[in-house]
């Protein structure tokens, strides 16, 4: 069984490099009717981290992706990882380290003053002395001295990391007992089952001392998938300058969770030259060992084009309901589908086609000036009173070609062009020159409100 887990540390958020990983790896568990589980690293105490954790599900919840099982929580498995500690103590596999702060200093100078890559010695290695007094000792691992870590990723390849340029006997506990990251990290992968680690490659430089733990203790090495960084469009690690990169402001901005997953994925892994994929298709087509091997980058507009895609081509019953916490509510408008076909064609995100639906559906306000005095050059307004005339003494207009008629007739009696109707229409129903078929708005409104709003401009215009 394929076992992924997703380890954010808690920084009050989750950000969207993090909700790529872990859909990376809820798509691979999915797939393969596995497990896909959540550990909250908060070794740090000074981090909230049931804020953390609620801010990382409300985030899952938001794109639809659950994991399984219960929430681990690192700060709280202490007495675990001292179990094993004891247990590589006790097998001469890690030993207590005495070298006080000063002397480990004064030998990295030494280290660096020779050019050579700042080590721990192993001065305590096989120390069997009286230990020196007054010190409380750190507990080291016995790391190989000699030859290659090789770590097998699905994305990079197989790496060999020879042990003299990377390893030494590091540090597992402190002088305080606390376990150190990359010793609890790989306990927890074990014992959670976790077979296929999949994280970004900012990771790649501590698997291979996670692998000499996973070896002292025993444990079978999971596979490694090290995903390249999101970078900015030029090409800078991702960063909080290039916009939001919590996840649940891409909600307030009004992205649909469905485009920003279709936007993820697709940032690192390709299947062809296809751009849309629904849940469904994700979850047959990906692979991580199909992820790219370079970085990707953060490309805004993309995003937007799926983002718009996402909103044209939802119902437009479930697009209403998604209108919702955006503060729009059509229920019982007896024209939801002709407002939305009308709309969201235009919508880039759900504020600006909530923006879209307050422009038609509230009367304007203010009408814009100089749009108006374009609109009513000549005898525009006589014209406007013409169609008003015609409008007030119909019945049964549904349609937007029924509108349509009514203005024909009008420029017909009148022997004017269209503009001469189009245009004040436009400025009296909108206030603006800007909006949709003018029809269309038309139909929307009803005969009512449009007779409503044309009044409003010839007031308006009158004292102008
Ligand atoms: N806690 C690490 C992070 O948030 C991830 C560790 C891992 O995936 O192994 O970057």
């Amino acid at each position: 069984m394929i076992v992924t887990r997703f380890a954010p540390s808690p920084t009050g958020y989750l950000h969207i490099g993090g909700l790529r990983t872990a859909l990376y790896s809820y798509l691979w568990a999915r797939k393969n009717g596995g497990k896909f589980l959540l550990r909250i690293e908060d070794t740090d105490e000074a981090r909230n981290s049931v804020e953390a954790a609620q801010a990382i599900i409300e985030a899952f919840k938001w794109v639809g992706m659950e994991h399984d099982g219960e929430i681990l929580y690192q700060s709280r498995r202490r007495e675990i990882y001292t179990r094993y500690i004891e247990q590589l103590l006790e097998e001469g596999k890690a030993y207590r380290c005495y070298m006080s702060k000063e002397e480990l200093e004064s030998i990295r100078e030494a280290q660096k003053a020779a050019k050579e890559r700042p080590r721990y010695p192993g001065t305590y290695r096989d120390f069997t002395g009286t230990p020196p007094a007054g010190i409380e000792p750190v507990i080291r691992i016995k790391a190989p001295t000699e030859g290659h870590i090789r770590v097998d990723d699905g994305i990079k390849g197989s790496i060999d990391f020879p042990v003299a340029d990377m390893l030494d006997d590091f540090i597992i506990a402190r002088a305080d007992g606390s376990p150190t990251y990359n010793f609890v990290v790989a306990i927890d992968d074990a014992l959670m089952g976790v077979t296929d680690v999949i994280r970004g490659d900012d990771h790649l430089s501590n698997t291979p001392k996670q692998i000499v733990v996973y070896n002292a203790l025993g444990f079978k090495v999971p596979k490694f998938f090290h995903v390249a960084m999101i970078n900015n469009p030029e090409g800078k690690k991702l960063s909080k300058r290039d916009g939001a990169t919590d996840v649940m402001a891409y909600d307030t901005m009004g992205y649909l969770p469905e485009a920003l997953l279709n936007f993820l994925v697709r940032l690192g892994w390709s299947h062809g030259d296809q751009e849309i994929f629904s849940r469904e298709e994700m979850l047959t087509l990906f692979d991580p060992n199909h992820i790219n091997n370079s970085s990707s980058s953060f490309n805004q507009e993309k995003l937007d084009w799926l983002n718009a895609h996402y909103i044209k081509n939802m119902p437009n019953v479930e697009l209403a309901h998604r209108l919702v916490p955006f503060g729009v509510d059509l229920k019982g408008h007896d024209k939801i589908e002709m407002i939305l076909d009308l709309l969201k064609e235009r919508a880039k995100t759900m504020v600006h086609l909530k923006a879209l639906i307050d422009e038609l559906l509230i009367a304007p306000r203010v009408y814009d000036e100089t749009a108006a005095q374009k609109a009513l050059k000549g005898d525009a307004i006589e014209v406007l009173k013409a169609f008003r005339t015609r409008l007030a003494a119909s019945t049964a207009l549904h349609l937007p070609s029924d509108y349509h008629v009514l203005m024909e007739a009008t420029i017909g009696e009148l022997g004017v062009g269209f503009g001469k109707i189009g245009m004040p229409l436009r400025v009296a129903l909108l206030g603006a020159m800007t909006g949709p078929a003018i029809d269309a708005v038309m139909a929307v409104l009803g005969i009512e409100s449009t007779l409503a709003r044309i009044d409003s401009f010839i007031a308006w215009q009158a004292t102008h």
